[in-house]
């Protein structure tokens, strides 16, 4: 059974716009899918039709096997990062990743048990104790996939996660990324309009154009045979 099955997905704004056109995509347990296009493909919509911060006009959209589409966000159990990371500024590291927990009203051993983990995880050990505004574009993006990861939740959802680092920190915290990803197993879908990310992030790669799935293999499969 796919993890997340999307079964001829439809968006179309209320001004008329169809942003998505009759998607349809299964991602396996585990596995981990960049959706790739030029901006305004319809990545972010997708995405957040998954995730249920946006309705879906018509077709099906399957968690686990479970129709979702009357399902608010908070019944998912996804972790969505943002690029923008939306960190709290009066909180603590340790604070900003714990908050999910905070929410659900996880016993407090537990929180520091799942937090430590994540930190380890992430190498924020060191800086559980500072504010967001001490901290580099990198270990703000870390805390974010801690707060991520801390949830334990189904799949990870990226909405171009690395747009706001400079080249270098890009490329190490793909690297982070994927460690991360094939550590925990766990489901991700990764938005990016960047094609090198594409390429070296991911099992598989679906390429969206205008709103329709173009294209879905292996970064072998699209970008190496003639
Ligand atoms: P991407 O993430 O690939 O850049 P988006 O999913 O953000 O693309 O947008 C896809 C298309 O839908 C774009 O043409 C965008 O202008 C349009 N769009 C996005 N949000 C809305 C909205 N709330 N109302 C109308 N059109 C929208
Ligand atoms: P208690 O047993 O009273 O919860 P702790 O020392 O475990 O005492 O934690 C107290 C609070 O301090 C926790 O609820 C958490 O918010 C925060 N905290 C725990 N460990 C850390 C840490 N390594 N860095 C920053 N804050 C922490």
């Amino acid at each position: 059974m796919a993890a997340i099955s999307m079964r001829n997905i439809v968006k179309r704004y209320g001004d008329g716009y169809q942003a998505v056109d009759n998607v349809s995509l299964d991602i396996a347990d585990g596995e981990f899918v960049i959706l790739v296009g030029p901006s305004g493909c319809g990545k972010s919509t997708l995405l957040r039709m998954i995730v249920g911060l946006e309705d879906i006009t018509s077709g099906d959209m399957l968690i686990g096997g479970e129709r979702v589409n009357q399902k608010a966000p908070r019944d998912r159990n996804l972790a969505m990062v943002f690029q923008n990371y939306a960190l709290y500024p009066h909180l603590s590291v340790y604070e900003n990743i714990a908050f999910p927990l905070r929410l659900k009203k996880v016993p407090d051993a537990e929180v520091k048990e799942r937090v430590t983990e994540a930190a380890n995880l992430l190498q924020l050990t060191e800086h559980l104790d500072r504010k967001p505004a001490h901290l580099s574009g990198g270990q703000r993006q870390r805390v974010a996939m801690g707060r991520a990861i801390v949830r334990q939740a189904d799949a990870f959802l990226f909405d171009e996660p690395l747009s706001n680092l400079d080249a270098k920190l890009r490329g190490q915290m793909r690297t982070e990324i994927a460690r991360m990803q094939k550590q925990l197993g766990t489901t991700t879908v990764y938005v990016t309009h960047d094609q090198t990310e594409a390429m070296t992030l991911g099992d598989r790669i679906a390429v969206l154009r205008r709103g329709v799935l173009q294209q879905v293999g292996s970064a072998r499969q699209l970008y190496e045979e003639p």
